[in-house]
């Protein structure tokens, strides 16, 4: 039995295997991608925290391939934050996966008629993502530029947004995660950038709309990105973008300084989101592998 990984690329083991290691699995970083020691790890972790090998977390036999990887991190902290939403209690405070997320698991899974197959097997996870239970995403009222320091959003009309391809998707969030854009402003134009990164999203990559949800200049104000509020599903960090408001400072922040506006505007957003549905605050970096949001950026909001 070798674990595969589906992707091209061997971050996702990596992270899974750096994960396994944080929660005290020996797995071998040593077998590169994938061997018998991080085979062996992913089991025993899967009977300790009562994981089914049916969810996210898959081995499969060698050659098969096809399988997705996701973090075990992730999922499980995915997991625990749609069961907290739906009014469970998963116990964050006893570990990644404690005894009381297996409870709040089962107690779900109890009231919603499922068979109790682990903690995120396909039925279960297919139930999470759509709940019968509304997820509340409250909007932030919009302002015009330099309007004053209130928590509002300078909506996509004034900086000349393009119309995504489609509507874009809408799910309940509780997560801020922070990036830099690694972009400069032409010309000391801030709404030029924002469009020049749209543009890149929509025809570079090939996405529906911008990838983040909000934007946060260098003089403090704070710009709607993708179309559809904070509830809009993002493009902006993989296997989070379900739950996460992406919020991207304009900027390179691995080699400049943000300005003491950037500061202010990110903090009292973050203080803002904390009073509504949002409990993680993350830098890009903590949940996939990228420098991103830059280490002036990320030292800066992670004091
Ligand atoms: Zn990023």
């Amino acid at each position: 039995m070798i674990l595969k990984i589906g992707c091209p690329e061997s971050d996702s083991v990596w992270w899974l295997q750096r994960d396994l290691n944080f929660l005290g699995f020996p797995c071998g970083l040593i077998d590169s991608d994938f061997g018998e020691k991080t085979d062996g790890a992913v089991r025993t972790y899967q009977e300790v925290r009562r994981l089914s090998v049916d969810g996210e977390v898959r081995a499969e036999e060698d050659g098969t391939g096809g399988e997705t990887w996701t973090s075990l991190l992730s999922e499980v902290q995915w997991v625990q934050g749609g069961l907290a939403k739906l009014g469970f209690e998963p116990g964050s405070i006893d570990g990644l996966a404690g005894d009381r997320t297996v409870a709040a698991t089962e107690a779900f899974q109890t009231k919603y008629g499922l068979v109790v197959d682990g903690i995120a097997g396909t039925h279960t996870r297919g139930e999470l993502e759509n709940p019968t239970v509304p997820l509340p995403v409250t909007e932030i009222p919009h302002r015009e530029p330099s309007a004053g320091r209130v928590i509002a959003i300078i909506p996509r009309a004034v900086w000349g947004a393009r119309p995504p391809k489609q509507d874009n998707p809408q799910s309940g969030k509780d997560a801020e995660i922070v990036h830099h854009t690694i972009t400069t402003a032409p010309g000391g134009d801030e709404l030029a950038e924002i469009r020049a990164i749209q543009n890149a999203h929509m025809d570079g990559r090939g996405w529906n709309d911008i990838g983040y949800n909000l934007l946060v200049g260098r003089t403090g104000d704070i710009y709607e990105g993708r179309e559809g509020g904070l509830a809009a599903v993002g493009a902006h960090a993989s296997g989070f973008n379900t739950r996460s408001i992406g919020v991207a400072c304009l900027g390179d922040y691995q080699t400049g300084t943000p300005t003491p506006e950037t500061h202010a505007a990110l903090d009292n957003l973050t203080a803002w989101l904390k009073g509504q549905t949002v409990a993680m605050i993350e830098g890009h970096r903590d949940v996939n592998a990228t420098a991103c949001p830059g280490d002036n950026l990320y030292s800066a909001f992670k004091r």
